[in-house]
């Protein structure tokens, strides 16, 4: 009896009962709605409901940001569940290879992806709060996961702007500071990326370390939530056209039967909100598209708000919008989602398994051939999204070729990278790997084509039977040793891995030189780009041979030592050929007229990929900085790049580049140095379609995709004897976000659209866009003066993960001179 009214009273001290545990704003200590929550003292509240409701809350850090904030996850169920949450997940996750026999709904929720789309976590605290309190029923039969932030960088830098910068009492005249974030707004995360579109390609710590919770757990439904306008009304599910072929009829359904009880709450209300319009699911990385590919039903919720909105603003059409009224209709949604998740767990389960047991697709396995490098840096990705691979036996394989576009041939080898569809994840196979996605509409705004073969630079077939698949062992890589006696040390120029080798041995001071042109010694054959690194160029270097040595085993590279500078064909190491790789300066332009995004993807690329010290300068003071300090210049695409560039800026650079600068000029950036500014970049005339301006009113958005290119991929021709192209083949797949079109340089034309090129491997482009980019530049370097510029039309760091432009872009940091 003592033994028992101890255990009850453990029970007691452990656990409130649901009307002793504190709301939101009780435990904030002012009403929820009326101040934005700091992140640490949201994670404050979900650590004091873990601790005050153990045998409902089960928290934990999956993980940290870029700044150090937690990333959270919040596991809600009735005790008896959370006394079984392990079993209720090994059950659910068998019915991805097996009949299960679960029924238990499993639904996550996922809030604040867009920082500055700042309602979502607040709304969290009070969907988390009314889950435990008076929607206790709804948990019986279902899990429900809460991640209160995916994003908490983002989101702090855009609270504590607001909290810094809003009037007392808040102002809700559109006008004010308040409404207006600057350049770097908390949208996205530390390194400007998107978060909603990493989820493929998983490039972002937040997404790494989110997909591996993810995949513990495959809930039957996701909600992203987001903010849109501030004079939009409420979106949510079912979503618009274009849908990815492999989304269910079921998953189709079921949006509808949740949109539907949505509908009914706010209807109740009087409510604003719209369906099937702009949120299509197709692109891959979201977090609606993800989740369905991997058997969930997964929807983007939006509420009209984000940054614009504060704590309260004035609509276009008069009303007031509160931060009240925003957590408000997210919770309704938060909730709605949960209650039907719960009233149809039986089925969710039913479908989950046949979603998973659907083995229907036309290709059967995909095969990879290339560059070893290339196709480790894949395997690391499919790692990460739990795809199983293999490798073949040496034999010949027929089927579709993607660098053909026909049916072809190639002869396998072991190094061959294989990835089946007999696995739990052939949908998201499927999707990542089809040549061509099917689009039933082209009216997207997003990419329409990702296929990766085409990403990392890697030939591929696929083939419609099911190739036999051995466990994959990775070669390991010959490393001679380091002789003291060797004249020098060579390696081939083949990887994005080799240019972060150059780029360890730069910042260690280790000289390093490398061959314009082929050459052979020692009865091995190096191409172009190939590095030397001598004993003459580094004696005055102390510990040269260990840092050497140390370098090499962190990048697992294989240096060959020869013993003589004369070659057997080609250029001596002595000659005028052979040139030393400069240890540049580099300096990236941030700010206005810059694209957040575009500079975010080279600040990441510098610090997360290359590893290669880059001095950002914001606009702000770019007219105060001597540009002679510096090497290398790189001006990000944006759209604001005409106003930006006034004569005397123009005039700036070009005498810099006339004295040996190199700038890097990208996308929307080089209309900026189009006219009287000295350089050679001139724009594709194009005669306009004059048939557009005869379109029915109606039909005016659909006709203006004629000029669209919103993300296709382009088989492009490449003069490789160039140094912005060492270390690729004859042929390299561009991804085209845009119809700007330059004519080729006279001299310096790397990679460009030869005839009948216009027209996409993958993807969609309009009519008009394709006759606009016919026979024009994609990759240039014009030299001027002792300089150069370099212009990149396409973008090769594309969301980070275009994996084959990435030595493209350390070619023009070391290469070109
Ligand atoms: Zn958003």
């Amino acid at each position: 009896m003592k033994r028992l009214l101890l255990l009850l009273t453990t029970a007691l001290t452990l656990s409130l009962s649901a009307q002793d545990i504190k709301s939101p704003s009780e435990f904030l200590g002012y009403e929820l709605g009326t101040h934005f929550t700091r992140h640490h003292e949201v994670v404050d509240y979900y650590q004091y409901l873990a601790k005050n409701a153990p045998d409902q809350v089960l928290l934990q850090e999956y993980g940290k940001t870029n700044e150090r904030r937690p990333l959270l996850i919040a596991t809600v169920s009735t005790p008896s569940n959370i006394r079984n949450i392990e079993a209720i997940r090994t059950e659910h996750l068998k019915s991805t290879t097996e009949a299960g026999n679960s029924p238990i709904a499993i639904v996550w929720l996922s809030y604040n992806v867009h920082g500055n789309e700042s309602v979502s976590t607040e709304a969290s605290m009070q969907t988390i709060y009314d889950l435990l309190t008076q929607k206790k029923e709804y948990l019986e039969n279902t899990v429900v996961l809460i991640d209160p932030c995916i994003n908490p960088d983002g989101r702090d830098r855009y609270v504590n702007w607001y909290n810094q910068y809003k009037n007392t009492p808040n102002n809700i005249d559109p006008n004010s500071k308040e409404h207006h974030e600057g350049w770097w707004s908390g949208r996205s995360n530390h390194y400007m990326f998107d978060l909603n579109r990493d989820w493929a390609w998983l490039t972002q710590v937040e997404s790494q370390y989110r997909i591996k919770v993810y995949n513990e757990w495959l809930p039957h439904v996701h909600v992203d939530f987001h903010e849109q306008g501030v004079d939009s009304p409420y979106y949510f599910a079912p979503a618009a056209e274009p849908y990815h072929e492999v989304i269910t009829p079921f998953q189709r359904a079921f949006q509808a039967t949740i949109g539907k009880n949505h509908a009914k709450y706010f209807d109740t209300n009087g409510w604003f909100y719209f369906t099937k319009e702009v949120f299509d699911l197709l692109y891959p990385s979201y977090g609606d598209t993800y989740p369905m590919y991997t058997g969930s039903i997964g929807m983007t919720y939006e509420q009209g708000g984000s940054g614009r909105a504060g704590l309260g603003i004035v609509t276009g059409i008069g009303d007031t919008l509160t931060l009240k009224d925003r957590i408000a209709h997210h919770k309704v949604t938060g909730l709605s989602t949960v209650e039907v998740a719960s009233k149809n767990a039986i089925e969710l389960n039913k479908e989950f398994e046949k979603f998973y047991a659907n083995k229907n697709y036309t290709y059967k396995s995909y095969v990879l051939d290339g560059d070893p490098d290339r196709i480790l840096a894949l395997t690391k990705l499919l790692d990460m999204h739990e795809i199983a691979y293999g490798q073949v036996k040496p034999t010949s394989l027929k089927g579709f070729k993607y660098s053909t576009g026909k049916t072809g041939t190639i002869k396998l080898s072991k190094t061959n990278l294989v990835i089946n569809i007999d696995q739990p994840k052939r949908t998201l196979v499927k999707v990542l790997f089809e040549p061509m996605t099917k689009l039933s509409d082209s009216v997207t705004y997003d990419i329409t084509a990702w296929s990766l073969p085409y990403a990392y630079g890697l030939d591929a077939i696929a083939s419609q039977n099911l190739i036999t698949k051995e466990p994959y062992v990775r070669e390991k890589v010959t490393k001679p040793s380091l002789s003291p006696s060797a004249y020098a040390y060579l390696t081939e120029w083949n990887s994005f891995k080799d240019a972060k080798f150059l780029a360890g041995l730069l910042k260690n001071k280790i000289k390093v030189r490398y061959s314009t042109k082929p050459f052979s010694i020692e009865g091995k054959t190096y191409q172009r780009g190939s590095l030397i690194i001598s004993k003459a160029d580094n004696q005055n270097l102390k510990s040269f041979l260990k840092n050497l040595k140390e370098i090499t085993d962190k990048h697992d590279i294989s240096l060959q030592p020869v013993a003589s500078g004369l070659v057997d064909s080609g250029k001596d190491f002595g000659s005028n050929h052979v040139q030393m790789i400069k240890e540049s300066k580099i300096a990236m332009l941030s700010g206005k007229p810059t694209s957040t995004l575009k500079f975010g993807e080279i600040w990441h690329f510098f610090e997360q990929q290359l590893n290669y010290p880059l001095t950002v300068i914001d606009s702000d003071y770019l007219n105060r900085i001597d540009l002679s300090s510096y090497d290398i210049l790189i001006l990000p695409s944006g759209s604001g790049y005409i106003d930006f560039m006034d004569m005397a800026f123009k005039e700036e650079l070009n005498d810099w580049v006339l004295n040996g600068g190199k700038l890097i000029a990208m996308g929307g950036a080089i209309k900026g140095l189009l006219g009287e500014s000295g350089f050679a970049i001139e724009s594709k005339a194009v005669p306009i379609d004059s048939t557009l301006n005869l379109e029915v009113f109606d039909e005016t958005q659909r006709e203006s995709i004629k000029n669209n290119i919103t993300g296709a991929i382009f088989r492009t021709k490449v003069d490789n004897t160039h140094p912005l192209a060492y270390g690729y083949k004859d042929t390299y797949f561009t991804l085209k976000n845009g119809s700007d079109a330059y004519e080729y340089l006279r001299n310096g034309s790397v990679v460009y659209l030869e005839d009948g090129q216009n027209i996409p491997v993958a993807g969609f482009a309009g009519s008009e866009a394709q006759k606009k980019i016919a026979n024009t530049l994609i990759f240039g370097v014009e030299s001027h003066g002792s300089g150069q510029v370099i212009y990149m039309i396409d973008d090769p760091l594309f969301r980070g993960f275009w994996e084959n432009g990435k030595l493209l872009f350390a070619n023009a940091l070391f290469m070109v001179n």
